[in-house]
This record gives C-alpha cells, structure tokens and sequence, in this order.
C-alpha cells in the first residue's frame, strides 16, 4: 500500500517493563509530548520543537509494556475534522481509499486500520477520537473528562478535551483505556471515580435488559445511508434483549454554536504562548514587539488556526464576552442537563457518530461551516463532560459508518459492553 502518511515522526520509544501491552506497538498523536521526539502538532509553529519531558499517559503506556513506534499525523492543533489542515500534509482514509480519514486525530485512526500499528492514542476535544474512527471503520473511545490525565497534552480547548484510545475492537480500546487512565497528581483535573477499572472485562456483548434511548436530533437530518446502517445495528441490539426509548435532548441544537464559541475562545488564549519567544518559529526581533510577534504567528501559524485565533479573540472581547462567550456557557449546562434527564431512563444514548460518510479530500476545506456542522453529534458529549464510544457498523456505499454511544459519567464499562455486542 502506499504510504498513508499516518506519521509526522516515525521513532521507536521501547517499553520501560513488561506488563499487559507487552509485544504491542503503539502511535501516539502528535500533540502528546514525548521526551525527545518531537511533538508538532500538525503546525510549521512547532515543527522542531522536541519535548524534555514524557506526558503522563506516554509514562503509563511504557510502563504496560507498549512500545511507541511513532507520532502521528492531525490537524493542525487538533482544529479540524478531516486532517487536512496538517502543515505536513493529508492522510489517506485506507478504509475509503480517495476520502479522508477524518479528524483531527485521522492519523492515529489511519494507522489502527493499515495495522501500521495495533493501538493508538487520540484526543478529542470535540469528536476528534470518534470522526476518525468512524470514517476508518476503528473503534474510539473519549473518556469522561477527568478519567485520562492531559499532563503533557499541548492544550486546544482545555475545558473540553481528553486523550483516548483507537483500537481494531472494542476490547483492545478497553485494554488501552485500562492502562492510561486513573488520577495523576500532575492534572488537577483528573478524578478518582472509576479509576484504573476493568474496562475490558466488561466486554462481554451482554445487552440483554439494556435501557437504549435514541433522540430524533441526532438521527434526523443525517445521510440516509449512515440512518440505514445506524437502525440496522440498533435492531440488533433490540434482538439480543435491549429495549429502544425515544429520548428528547432538544439543546443539542444549539450544541455546534456553543461548542465553536469555547472551543475558539479557548483557542485564542492558549495559543497566545506561541510568540516566537518562548515556543515557536522565531519573528526575528529588530526592536518592535508587536512586528515580531506577528511575523511568527503569521510564518508559523495555518489558515484554520489563525481563524480560530480571530473569532475567539473577538468572541471574548470586552462588550461581546456576554454576548457569546458566557452565553454559549448557558447552552452548556442546558446540554448537561438535557443529557442528565436521558439518563434518568435509559442507560445509554445511541446515534450515528458522523452525519455524514468520509469526505472526499479537498471537499470541505474551502467549506469551514460544512465542516463545523459535521460535527453536530458528537461536540454535545465533549460540552456534557460525558463518556462515548464509536463503533463501526457496515458501510454505506462501501463506506464506513459509525455508532456512537453515550453514557453517564465514569460509566465507561456500560459503553464497552453495549458496545462489544455490535462488534
Ligand atoms: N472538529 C472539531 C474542531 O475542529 C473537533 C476537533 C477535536 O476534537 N480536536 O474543533
């Protein structure tokens, strides 16, 4: 096969001890820091910039045993859902070959399925593990924010994101899972609920007295082929002994606005460390500040990103921070809640993970709200704090299509069973 580009960096990082990932290769997505391999994040800003220090879940992954065989292609600083606004170029889609593979962690998920490597680490931040999945026919899980440390994880959107796995199966995703999570000192953020659980002992495809609630929001409006697959892997849980509830979640209509407007705003202060002082490419100073400072953002920075940087800017600006920024919290917690009242009667939600099949490569770069709203169902878990997984279904056109399932908080072990019974 030709080369995917899956990797931005191709070294191996051996296993400090043996232990449960032993013998097992694992990529890990290029925003993750890694001790003397550098970590670009998709962007010319970072392109040689080489970590002095492992990220916790690096640590654990040496620890269990897995050898790191490298970093993998993104989009640039996670900002994106095809993995076309790398500054290292695009990644075929080996499951869909001229498509994209999705994003933004489309690397990590390209590799799982050429078998370039067994397991790999995403991040998702807003549907980042789950599109790349899906559009690769891959299993990804996003864990309930504060399950996986983000120490050493190059932020985005820190309020929303997590690191997670990608794996062939349910159960491999489980064993990953198993290995990073847990509380971290390094991340106050990290939570002792469900800890270091057995995740993969849980997958044992037993839906029988499931509770699954599906919500016209998520399915309505979908392609009509990924709707056909979804039903079909629904009734097949019905037939195994799982009950289907209509569940009503109407905020996650506002859900894409309110995500964009945290995310970006998020964005724009994050980003702002990249000064060509402290990190990234250099403006060459000649005594102005603000000149060097823009000549490096300007070099070192893409188009997506930039974007980002300006509406965050202007979304937390004094006189619109109400506006947006503290109303597009309000929609957030209307999210919570909405998801919060579901759970009061059924275990799980399920949904097509993208609305859409794959891309074509190039289609939705000179479409940024065409990418944006592909996103509509996935965003509302990453804004509801909430653990999901993706699980590939069949195909569409022979394309892949994903489900997605959702659970209450630190409820990861009933995602891996519900979703081991579609494997
Ligand atoms: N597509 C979404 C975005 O561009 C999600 C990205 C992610 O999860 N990192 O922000």
């Amino acid at each position: 096969m030709a080369d995917l580009n899956a990797f931005v960096t191709r070294e191996e990082i051996p296993s400090t001890e043996e232990g449960p990932l032993s013998g097992r290769t694992v990529a890990v997505k290029d925003n993750i820091s890694t001790e003397g391999v550098r970590t670009t994040c998709g962007s010319n800003m970072l392109a040689d910039y080489v970590p002095p220090y492992d990220a916790t879940v690096v640590e654990r992954l040496r620890e269990a045993g897995a050898t790191v065989v490298g970093k993998t292609n993104m989009d640039e600083f996670g900002m994106g859902t095809t993995t076309e606004t790398s500054a290292f170029g695009p990644t075929e889609n080996p499951a869909a070959p001229g498509r994209v593979p999705g994003g933004s962690s489309g690397g990590s998920a390209a590799a799982v399925a050429s078998g370039e490597a067994d397991l790999a680490l995403g991040t998702d931040t807003g549907g980042s593990i789950r599109c790349p999945a899906a559009f690769c026919g891959v299993v990804g899980i996003k864990p309930t924010y504060g399950l996986v440390s983000r120490y050493g994880l190059v932020a985005y959107a820190n309020s929303l994101e997590q690191i997670g796995p990608i794996a062939p199966t349910v159960e491999e995703a489980a064993e990953l899972l198993e290995v990073i999570s847990g509380p971290d000192d390094r991340d106050a953020t990290t939570r002792e609920e469900g800890g270091r659980a057995d995740y993969s002992g849980a997958a044992d495809g037993d839906v029988d007295g499931l509770d699954i609630g599906v919500a016209p929001e998520l399915v309505e409006g979908a392609d009509e082929g990924v709707v056909e697959a979804f039903r079909a892997a629904v009734d097949d849980l019905e037939s195994r002994g799982a009950t289907v509830h209509e569940v009503s979640l109407p905020s996650v209509e506002t859900a894409v606005q309110a995500y964009y407007v945290i995310a970006m705003s998020e964005a724009s202060s994050n980003l702002a460390r990249f000064d060509g002082v402290r990190y990234g490419v250099s403006g060459g100073y000649d005594g102005d500040w603000n000149e060097s400072f823009a000549a490096s953002r300007e070099e070192g920075f893409g188009a997506e990103v930039k974007r980002r940087i300006l509406l965050g800017t202007y979304a937390l600006s004094a006189g619109y921070h109400d506006r947006y920024y503290a109303k597009a919290q309000d929609a957030r917690a209307w999210v919570k809640r909405d998801f919060d009242e579901a759970f009061e009667d059924v275990d799980v939600v399920a949904s097509p993970t993208m609305p859409v099949p794959p891309f074509e490569m190039g289609e939705s770069l000179d479409d940024p709200l065409t990418m944006y709203l592909a996103d509509a169902n996935t965003v509302p878990i990453n804004l509801a704090d909430l653990p999901a997984i993706s699980v590939p279904v069949g195909e569409t056109d022979g394309l892949p299509v994903g489900l997605q399932l959702v659970a209450p908080a630190f409820d990861e072990r009933t995602l891996v069973r519900a979703g081991s019974a579609l494997a």
